[in-house]
């Protein structure tokens, strides 16, 4: 049998990105265009894909296309021999052929045919790894467009598809088919895409922010060690924004503290100076504390003295603004200055949504 080349060339489009990304509903716009235009469009979809019916693809507004179920390339090809004249080959969620089909050679060959062959399918695992055949098709694509869906936490861009097994984060071993536990995958942002590990558990940071001179920070990591976290072994780390010169400081202090998370519990950062002042050339605390967004927690110490809690508002706003996390408030007492009234203490509390406690 032979192929009807015509004399256009063919191009490999890919669409990609993580799951509720809308790959399915582009790759069906994209068919359905072809449909109109009179082109000859034949779909695959993989068998073990059963969601949404036998014979359609999938998608939101409820636009499914007609597909071939197969689940190998021997099958696809079967089909192909019937259809030389096809124009466009539209393949849904290409990740399903598995790494033992030559998927990328079939889309090639019909490439080479003149066909214009569409793809689409996840890039990244749930380990947020790049997926097979994905990253190979891309590198070989005329055309790539990587869709973002919306993090389910936070509303911001998605990056990466969350596993979530009887509702909490999976395990990067986890094994992919698990029986008898409720699993659901999510959309999520770089800093709320978690993937679990059971070995070499890791330490947490607290950084122990002060909004003024002489806060209290060191009474609270007193407290912290002696009774919060009692029998936890920490490390404390102080973060002075001096402007002694020493040269590879950010990169020692980015080796101490992966050293010391390994052998500790916790470790607190006490920061010295104001978050907002330098490290090195114009990088600052800040930039340094959102390094670490997903390991930290910001452990907040103000006195307890009128006229400091608008300054407890400004430094969680720009905490916040940073996306980085709180554990609470603590407010320090000290007996010779003027206390702020509990009922100010209470309001700060529900403004901010950040429980506090008051150290005497
Ligand atoms: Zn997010």
């Amino acid at each position: 049998m032979e192929f009807h080349l015509k004399s256009n060339i063919g191009i490999l489009e890919v669409i990609t990105g993580s799951m509720f990304s809308g790959k399915s509903e582009e790759l069906i716009r994209r068919l359905r265009r072809a449909k109109y235009a009179k082109q000859k469009v034949i779909v695959f979809k993989h068998s073990i894909d059963r969601r949404y019916g036998e014979g359609g693809i999938y998608s939101h507004a409820n636009s499914s296309l007609e597909a071939y179920p197969v689940n190998s390339v021997k099958q696809m090809e079967e089909i192909m021999e019937k259809n030389n004249d096809t124009e466009v080959i539209g393949i849904d969620e290409i990740q399903f052929f598995g790494e033992k089909e030559d998927v990328v050679g079939f889309c090639k060959k019909y490439v080479e045919f003149g066909k214009r062959v569409i793809v689409a399918g996840l890039d990244m695992s749930f380990r947020a790894e790049p997926y097979h055949p994905m990253p190979e098709l891309m590198g070989i694509a005329d055309q790539v467009d990587k869709f973002r869906a919306i993090c389910t936490v936070c509303g911001k861009p998605a990056y990466a598809s969350q596993r979530l097994i009887n509702g909490k984060p999976a395990y990067y071993d986890d094994p992919l088919v698990l029986v008898g536990a409720s699993e659901n995958y999510e959309a999520r942002c770089r800093r709320h895409h978690i993937v679990r590990y059971r070995k070499n558990n890791k330490g947490k940071i607290y950084f122990i922010v002060g909004t003024d001179i002489g806060a209290g920070k060191k009474s609270v990591e007193k407290l912290y060690s002696e009774s919060i976290l009692k029998d936890k072994k920490i490390k404390t780390i102080i973060l002075s924004s001096e402007t002694e010169k020493s040269e590879n400081r950010l990169s020692d202090l980015r080796k101490e503290i992966e050293k010391e998370l390994i052998e500790n519990d916790f470790i607190f950062i006490r920061i010295v100076k104001g978050i907002l002042f330098p490290l090195e050339g114009n990088y600052t605390v800040l930039d340094f504390m959102c390094e670490y967004r997903k390991s930290s927690e910001i452990i907040l110490v103000s006195r307890n003295k009128k006229g400091l809690l608008n300054q407890v508002l400004l430094t969680v706003d720009i905490l916040r603004k940073s996306d980085l996390n709180f554990k609470e408030i603590v407010y320090t007492n000290r007996s010779d200055i003027d206390k702020e009234d509990s009922e100010i203490i209470e309001e700060v509390c529900k403004l901010t949504k950040l429980s506090y406690r008051v150290l005497e």
